[in-house]
């Protein structure tokens, strides 16, 4: 039988299930250390818990239901890890080292179906959504490899923008931050992670209702409709008016800041009138945004977009910012190994479709 990951359980709903076989609210406590502190990875771990208890979970769940298939690890100490499910697809999860500390990229869709032009994940479509467990689970397994390197270090923040609209699988996002969040358990700050969504207007809005005190990041992109359709298919059906009157809608109610990503692809939508372009579509609410401008990473199958030259990006940041607008520059990890966001996933596919072709 294929278990349910516990993972995908918040502390409440841990609580209720077990409360509701029964079992003593202090349990579902003990039962979540044992999880997010101590980290087991198996039930008869948790010896402290009694065992009708551990049979009861042992019964419903599984703790472990991501299986390693690759590591690739770059010189920068960024490690991108490739697993499968228990389904036999396989996922991406990177984690890479910053000056401020540890943060591990997750996946939330297995493909996905926005499209965008630039992206390897793109390439291949969605075939299903991830549980909650299952992207809780890879923030354990980099936890526990941490953990085996016996270095005491953990997991400081954690950024949803591996493969996947992590707004078309809205509440198991919303179910795996708050229980990666939680204050018993993993504990990682609410202002250490950033969800990053293609920019689906209504569920920024459903975002902006439940108060999830997390960073957003928005794709933009293009400062024009023309464009950003070209670069993202999802245009088509946000235009860039409803994606910003949908920001505006978060903006207002939850007062937080929001990123706007913005890829730089050479000649295409990197030059001075798109900078000046985009300035003033985010004017009236700039002090609420930043602009995280993203030097191109190279994908094998998408040779028709290039990366801009240093210079480029450079005039780019310097015209934004005489306009007044806040930006940075994203730092790049891992450009030894396949960086780009499913570049490692859709390689491994092929690879393994070549091989089941040859036999
Ligand atoms: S960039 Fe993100 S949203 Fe766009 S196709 Fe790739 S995974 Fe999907």
């Amino acid at each position: 039988m294929n278990k349910d990951s516990i993972y995908g359980l918040t502390l409440d709903q841990l609580t209720a299930w077990l409360m509701e076989y029964g079992h003593k609210k202090f349990r579902a406590l003990q039962v979540w250390d044992w999880l997010y502190r101590k980290r087991v990875t198996d039930f008869s771990e948790m010896i402290d818990v009694n065992k009708e208890c551990i049979q009861l979970l042992a019964d419903h769940f599984a703790i472990q239901t991501l299986n390693e298939h690759l590591k690739q690890e770059s010189a920068d100490g960024t490690i991108k890890f490739l697993f499968n499910l228990k389904d036999g697809n396989l996922i991406e999860t990177v984690l890479m080292r910053h000056k401020y500390g540890l943060s591990v990229c997750v996946t939330t869709q297995v493909g996905c179906n926005i499209g965008c032009s630039f992206c390897a994940s793109g390439l291949l479509t969605k075939s299903r959504d991830l549980s909650s467990g299952e992207i809780v689970e890879q923030i354990m397994k980099v936890q526990l490899h941490l953990d085996q390197a016996n270095q005491n270090e953990k997991v400081s923040h954690v950024v949803v923008m591996g493969i996947g609209e992590p707004f078309d699988n809205f509440k198991n996002t919303v179910d795996f931050l708050r229980v990666i969040i939680d204050h018993k358990g993993l504990a990682i700050g609410a202002r250490h992670i950033t969800v990053s969504t293609s920019g689906l207007p209504d569920k920024i809005m459903e975002f902006a209702d439940i108060q999830m005190p997390v960073n957003l990041a928005v794709s933009l992109h293009a400062p024009n409709n023309e464009l950003r359709t070209q670069i993202m298919k999802i245009n088509r059906a946000y235009s860039i008016e409803k994606l910003m009157q949908a920001i505006d809608y978060y903006l207002e109610k939850t007062n937080r800041r929001i990123t706007l990503s913005y890829i730089l692809l050479k000649d295409l939508n990197d030059r001075r009138e798109h900078a000046l372009e985009l300035a003033n579509l985010i004017q009236d609410k700039r002090q609420l945004i930043n602009v995280n401008l993203i030097p191109y990473n190279p994908v094998d199958e998408l040779d028709q977009y290039q990366r801009s030259e240093h210079e480029t990006v450079r005039a780019f940041y310097d015209t934004l910012k005489k306009q007044g607008i806040s930006c940075s520059v994203r730092l790049e990890h891992g450009t030894d190994i396949d960086a780009a966001c499913g570049q490692l996933r859709s390689k491994q596919i092929k690879e393994n479709k070549q091989e089941q072709g040859s036999v």
